[in-house]
């Protein structure tokens, strides 16, 4: 699948659900969301039929986001189903980690073994604060027990937020230090009804870089051997067991490699994930168009993918995107 810009799509990011049982500050604040009827979220079988399509398309990896795809009924199933279509590749989970502890093993049996977990502060009060009344320590035996079963990678995903987390960097830089696990520093993106002031928050990858480069020494990764890591720029923290990696949407995006899909929660496929434009693949399925009708669709929306995103950084750069992070899945 090669858009007109010469990029070949072949990666899906599926949001299963708009739920989350979390409400962080700069995604979901606990005012203000808006959750879809039961009917208008995808059924897992027509999830199922959309990337069974677009497999034979050329797609060859899904990451399954959500909100919190794990408080979706019926996950588990879900993903075996995933695991049993032909041509399917790679299969990643995205999660916040407070139920991973209860649901790794299952996880794991059930055939997806790369998983991200997304943790913005170690400080108990602070990650608290920030999740809307999230428990840390859930979140820490989820990844202890995620290491225990033997998930490779096990990336920590970190937006990094100023003013309040970015006196952590270096405690997070620790962790890939001690641990085989690649820690991932993530830019603020302006997003939905954000409660964060996103300027003020915002702090450029380049700055968490220097703080880390001010401890410990970073080796780059051959690119070559990070092409399963996306956007992130990946580095090994000499003498420690694991990597950081640098991903800035805003201060250098990346659009020109980007191979990517969304598909949000209520069925609406984007191509961008900072651009507002999306396309109703649910309503396709429900009004019983075929397949050919449905690659034709997945086609059309592949031709119009942007060259890039319009999201500046600065001071000029608050255009939000219209939609809530956990609708798309990040
Ligand atoms: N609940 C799952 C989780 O926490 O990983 C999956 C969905 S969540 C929307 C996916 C990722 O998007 C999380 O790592 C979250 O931190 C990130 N995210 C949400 N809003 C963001 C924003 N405004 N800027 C940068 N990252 C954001």
């Amino acid at each position: 699948m090669l858009d007109k810009f010469e990029r070949e799509i072949n990666y899906l990011r599926v949001s299963i659900t708009d739920r989350c049982n979390l409400h962080c500050t700069y995604c979901r604040p606990k005012e203000g969301i808006s959750l879809q009827g039961h009917d208008d979220i995808l059924r897992y079988e027509e999830i199922i039929r959309i990337v069974s399509v677009a497999v034979n398309m050329g797609l060859i990896k899904v990451r399954v986001t959500g909100g919190e795809p794990l408080v979706r009924k019926g996950f588990i199933d879900f993903i075996s189903s995933l695991k049993n279509i032909k041509g399917l590749r790679d299969i990643s989970l995205t999660t916040n980690g407070i139920l991973l502890e209860e649901f790794a093993q299952s996880i794991f049996d059930a055939g997806i073994h790369r998983i991200n977990i997304s943790l913005d502060s170690l400080n108990e009060e602070k990650y608290a604060k920030v999740t809307g009344g999230g428990d840390l320590q859930a979140v820490l035996r989820g990844i202890k027990k995620a290491e225990e079963i033997g998930f490779a990678p096990i990336k920590i995903n970190t937006v990094v937020i100023n003013g309040f987390s970015d006196d952590e960097i270096l405690d997070f830089a620790k962790i890939a230090f001690e641990k085989p696990f690649q820690v991932r520093f993530i830019e603020l993106m302006p997003f939905g009804q954000a409660h964060t002031f996103h300027t003020e928050n915002y702090l450029p990858i380049d700055q968490v870089m220097k703080k880390i480069m001010s401890r410990y020494k970073l080796e780059k990764v051959e690119e070559k051997k990070t092409k399963a890591d996306g956007p992130a720029k990946i580095f090994k923290i000499r003498g420690g067991a694991g990597e950081v990696g640098f991903i800035s949407p805003l201060s250098g995006h990346f659009c020109a490699t980007c191979n990517r899909l969304r598909l949000t929660a209520d069925g609406k496929l984007r191509s961008c994930l900072l651009r507002d434009d999306e396309f109703d693949l649910k309503k396709m399925l429900r009004q019983n168009c075929s397949d050919a009708d449905l690659k034709k669709f997945i086609r059309e929306v592949i031709s119009l993918k942007p060259k890039g995103h319009d999201i500046i950084c600065g001071p000029e750069h608050l255009r939000k995107c219209q939609r809530d992070m956990s609708e798309i899945g990040g």
